[in-house]
């Protein structure tokens, strides 16, 4: 197997905080101190362990990916969290960002389509310990009203348009973070409120993998 030293992984992730996240300018300390807190390789396929703490996002089986863990800490950042918030995560994945947001938020909320990918991501947070993540299997494309409403919304998936629910189920003063777009080019929008009116930010062109679900793209419309 491809397994390293306990003592490697911490190096590798100082390192990631250092020469990743620090590097490109993201200051916020709570926020460093989750991202060199959360042990990245335990959310990873045991054959890319070793690879865990890199540049880039990692398979994480059904066809689904671990994002880059810049891309973790620059969509966590706009969340602009302090500590007492409510937060919903669209697409759970491996659990490593529902992890990031569980230090620092009060609750976190986290849904995911895919049951065997739920199940994966819940043994190991549970393993972990983290007592304030809820983890929901279902279909996140029109949010997850019972839980509302949210101080922020955080969405792992391309959409193709922002859809509606999300709004309705973030407070005033809530946050959105969602990328949107088709197979070959999608943005990150962060969406604020300003007036009782939903203002969207351009943030970066990205590659996630499709939202799917009711709101979310066909196969045929973006086949994976
Ligand atoms: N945040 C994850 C990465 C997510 S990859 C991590 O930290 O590892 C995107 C995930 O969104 C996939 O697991 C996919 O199955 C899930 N997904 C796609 N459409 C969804 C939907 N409508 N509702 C909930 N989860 C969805």
């Amino acid at each position: 197997m491809d397994f390293l030293e306990e003592g490697e992984y911490v190096t590798r992730r100082e390192s990631m905080v250092t020469n990743q996240i620090m590097q490109r300018g993201i200051t916020e300390k709570r926020l460093l101190d989750a991202m060199r807190t959360v042990p990245r390789h335990l959310f990873v396929p045991a054959g890319y362990k070793r690879y865990a703490y890199s540049d880039h996002p990692l398979p994480i089986g059904e066809g689904q990916t671990i994002s880059q863990p810049y891309m973790v800490a620059l969509m966590t950042n706009l969340l602009d969290l302090t500590g007492i918030e409510k937060v919903l995560e669209i697409g759970t994945g491996s659990g490593y960002q529902a992890a990031i947001l569980a230090h620092l938020a009060a609750e976190v909320h986290t849904v995911e389509i895919l049951p065997h990918v739920a199940d994966k991501a819940g043994k190991i947070l549970t393993s972990l310990g983290y007592t304030n993540i809820f983890l929901h299997t279902g279909d996140g494309s029109f949010g997850w009203p019972e839980m509302a409403p949210y101080d922020a919304i955080i969405v792992t998936a391309a959409a193709k348009e922002t859809p509606q629910p999300y709004f309705d189920q973030l407070k005033p003063s809530g946050r959105l973070v969602i990328p949107t777009g088709g197979p070959s080019l999608q943005h990150i929008q962060r969406w604020t409120n300003e007036n009782n009116e939903w203002i969207p930010e351009s943030i970066l062109a990205v590659s996630f993998v499709p939202l799917r679900g009711a709101e979310g793209w066909t196969r045929d419309e973006w086949p994976t």
